[in-house]
């Protein structure tokens, strides 16, 4: 006997793939074996220790080369819990008040078991799609999209036409969201011992010129965006020193700097690296290494793009009135796996809620993501056709 999508969604929120450092394999190989149980094709793409990566199809009737592919979205790592205490253990899977409790219960493994449910209700359905349906279960989303890095560079993408991310949205139609470009400074100085400051050079206090430039100076330049805003840039993580009585040697911050479209990440780092260049020429010790660890652009698609269009018909369908376009400030797996210059249309949407996100307390409404797999089905069914369709 087949297990409900509420059900199963329980067993994966219990499987603790959190990242780092991620163990996202015995998500893949739950997903699989329900897949498999279905007759849904699929590959299971193990890489590093305990982690993979699940691409699965639902293949249409079509023979045509050019068929529609919609390929569907889903990470299997989840963010740690946190310090905070939960009112429900975060992988105990609760379901209370018309709520399943869980880490990755809204970000996103209801969005991905979604998109599962959705493709096994359509092949049960027996519809004869005109396209293929594609699914990209990916692992490391929440330290650079690694997974979905691996997807793309192996060509999971190049057959693919439109996209769907099923991110919590609330289930709005989220056509944008911004990049991430993640930057360490460090600053390096000479140590000495804590009695005789003059004799080292102190590179807390060299930081702290380079945090007052950045403060007061640092200006992006951007054409204002109306979905996105404008991109921040935050001052996440800073560590230095070693002891009371030595003079500190090294200072490192970690910024987190979020772009929108009209920015390159070349030109942020160039103008950073010139206001750095500008504390030098006050302080001529100060040394400072930049280094970018995370480097993801910004998506868009076009608000009058024929496949948001889809969507959003698709919302009024199953939600009795059309949901809203909107953009978001988090980044996707749509940044590697749809660039803008891909030029492949890519939508997030799903059930979940977005401000629960990597908080306590992480839930999904039960009846939000039942509702995201019927949306889901009708995207699949209105995006590809069917054969008994008119075209
Ligand atoms: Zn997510």
């Amino acid at each position: 006997m087949s297990v409900d999508a509420v059900s199963f969604l329980k067993q994966v929120l219990k499987i603790r793939s959190i990242n780092p450092p991620g163990n996202e394999l015995p998500v893949a190989r739950r997903l699989k074996d329900l897949l498999d149980e279905h007759g849904l094709e699929n590959t299971l793409i193990e890489f590093d220790e305990n982690r993979a990566n699940l691409v699965a199809w639902l293949r249409g009737e079509s023979i045509d080369p050019n068929r529609r592919v919609l390929a569907l979205s889903g990470h299997m790592d989840v963010v740690p819990p946190g310090q905070v205490e939960w009112n429900y253990p975060p992988f105990d899977a609760v379901e209370q008040d018309g709520k399943i409790y869980g880490r990755g219960s809204s970000d996103m493994k209801g969005g991905l078991v979604g998109l599962v449910f959705a493709m096994i209700a359509l092949k049960k359905s027996g519809v004869r799609l005109r396209g293929d349906v594609k699914l990209l279960a990916s692992a490391g989303e929440e330290m650079g999209a690694v997974g979905a890095k691996l997807l793309a560079e192996t060509g999971h993408m190049d057959d693919v036409d439109a996209l769907i991310i099923a991110e919590p949205s609330n289930d709005n139609v989220v056509i944008a969201h911004k990049g991430a470009l993640w930057v360490e400074i460090t600053c390096y100085g000479q140590t000495a011992h804590g009695s005789t400051p003059k004799l080292g050079i102190n590179a807390i206090e060299h930081m702290n010129r380079v945090i007052t430039a950045i403060l007061n100076d640092f200006h992006m330049e951007y054409s204002p965006d109306d979905l996105l805003g404008e991109p921040t840039c935050n001052i996440a993580v800073i560590e230095g020193g070693v002891k009371t009585n030595v003079v500190p040697d090294k200072c490192r911050v970690e910024l987190d700097i979020r772009t929108v479209p009209s920015q390159k990440h070349e030109d942020v780092l160039r103008s950073l690296e010139k206001l750095i260049e500008g504390v030098k020429a006050d302080c001529p010790e100060l040394k400072a290494e930049l280094r970018v660890f995370n480097d993801l652009p910004p998506i868009a698609t076009a608000a009058d793009h024929p496949f948001v269009r889809t969507v959003q018909d698709s919302t009024a369908q199953v939600y009795s009135q059309a949901k809203p376009i909107k953009g978001m400030s988090g980044y996707t797996d749509g940044a590697v796996l749809a660039p803008v210059e891909r030029g492949v249309p890519a939508v997030i949407i799903g059930g979940g809620r977005i401000e629960l996100a990597h908080q306590p307390n992480e839930y999904i409404d039960t009846d939000k993501f039942l509702q995201a797999i019927d949306l889901y089905k009708t995207i699949i069914v209105n995006y590809l056709g069917t054969e008994t369709q008119e075209s």
